[in-house]
């Protein structure tokens, strides 16, 4: 085998781009694809969502955050969020109190088409708007942080090589590779790689699509994204369009190699169309002009798979990064390095994101994208 650095990186999306960038020392980093960040990380909707309701993917939405703001506005800029509540006022209520409390500005506000002049006439029961919430170019990023890494594309890694019970290279198309570390950055394919050791990690794609109206007036970059949290749809202007979803989740398995991103269903298309002229009488005329789906990859708890595999020693994890991905990839990047360097991260708790741990046998996925319509999968 030829002899290579220390740290082997799977995957140049975002996670991979990011554990590449925080890691002392040099990284190979292995794309199976023709370019970086051109699976999940190019497929999002470029929201860097603070409001979360789950304390572990908040505590790495605020790392994230605040990473992101120290690159300056190289990847993002602040465009504010209007988070608005069609049935429960109630909803968001606790994780507005974690967000206060973390010092984020978020403000109550009565007349939210004030703020977001797409939400005039939605008939909400409540609205939250923060100020300092930002969209992000994940392409950016990822060129960003990339900068001092090996990139190789074009590079598929077919099984993890084991030997004596520890991870010692990586069979390839390109032939096997010596590495002593071996993160796992593979979105959609990183359960199945994992199994090629006889690791069971369940990680599950679940297919989302994303619409793009026709030009629009209001659709202009300063207008804050929104997200109709009770309601399953988010918007937000992207080149004079608005590029909305209704939040829809398929599970599905991931292809072969590169390439997953998908076609739009025109059923659902129109569903979502209903959705909007009976949410949202300002832009009841636009038509459509396309859009595209793509896998956001979950365990069945919804927390990423993060750090050392409790049974693979030299096997590391930066996966399952779901629908926070972009938010959250500078965390997760500096978490997975601390634990390479040895010094585990001192803000987050290992069993939360520890890839072996238990998980439920059954979970729950929307359809929908609301409450309403959820039923449980397993697998
Ligand atoms: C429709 C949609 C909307 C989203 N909206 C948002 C949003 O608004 N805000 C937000 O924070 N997040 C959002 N996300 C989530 C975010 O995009 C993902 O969490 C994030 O991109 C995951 O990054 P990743 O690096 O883990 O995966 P990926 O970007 O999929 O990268 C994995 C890489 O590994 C490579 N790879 C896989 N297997 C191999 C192999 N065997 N050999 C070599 N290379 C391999 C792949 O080719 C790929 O490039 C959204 C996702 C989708 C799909």
């Amino acid at each position: 085998m030829a002899c290579n650095p220390r740290t082997v990186i799977i995957g140049a999306g975002l996670a991979g781009a990011a554990v590449a960038h925080f890691l002392d020392g040099p990284a190979l980093v292995l794309e199976q694809g023709s370019q970086a960040g051109a699976e999940a990380s190019a497929q999002n909707a470029g929201m860097v969502r603070l409001l979360v309701e789950d304390p572990v993917e908040r505590r790495l939405a605020l790392r994230g955050e605040a990473r992101l703001r120290e690159l300056g506005e190289e990847g993002s800029r602040v465009t504010g969020a209007v988070h608005g509540l069609v049935h429960d006022p109630g909803e968001l209520d606790d994780a507005v109190a974690a967000l206060r409390a973390a010092g984020h500005e978020v403000q109550s506000v009565d007349r939210a088409a004030d703020v977001a002049p797409v939400l005039a006439g939605a008939a909400l029961r409540r609205a939250w708007y923060v100020p300092g919430a930002r969209v992000a170019d994940p392409h950016a990023l990822i060129q960003r942080l990339l900068a001092g890494a090996e990139l190789r594309r074009g590079v598929q890694v077919r099984s993890l090589i084991v030997e004596s019970g520890r991870l010692v290279g990586l069979q390839t198309s390109q032939g096997p590779l010596h590495a002593e570390r071996v993160v796992l950055a593979a979105g959609a394919w990183a359960g199945a790689l994992a199994a090629t050791a006889g690791l069971h990690r369940p990680l599950f794609p679940v297919r989302r699509s994303l619409l793009l109206t026709t030009p629009h007036p209001l659709a202009r970059p300063e207008h804050p994204w929104c997200w109709l949290e009770d309601l399953g749809l988010y918007l937000r202007p992207e080149a004079g369009r608005w590029l909305l979803s209704g939040c829809d989740e398929r599970v599905e398995a991931a292809p072969q190699g590169p390439g997953s991103r998908g076609e739009l269903d025109p059923d659902w298309r129109d569903q979502v169309g209903e959705r909007l002229l009976a949410t949202l009488p300002a832009i009841e005329e636009v038509g459509w002009s396309g859009g595209w789906t793509g896998l956001r990859t979950f365990a069945p708890d919804r927390r990423p798979l993060l750090g050392p595999d409790p049974e693979l020693p030299g096997l590391f994890w930066a996966a399952g990064l779901g629908g926070f991905g972009l938010t959250a990839h500078l965390a997760v990047g500096e978490a997975v390095a601390a634990w390479l360097g040895g010094a585990p991260p001192a803000w987050l708790r290992s069993e939360e994101v520890d890839p072996g741990r238990t998980m439920p046998r059954r979970w729950v996925i929307r359809p929908l994208g609301t409450h309403h319509g959820s039923r449980l999968v397993s697998g």
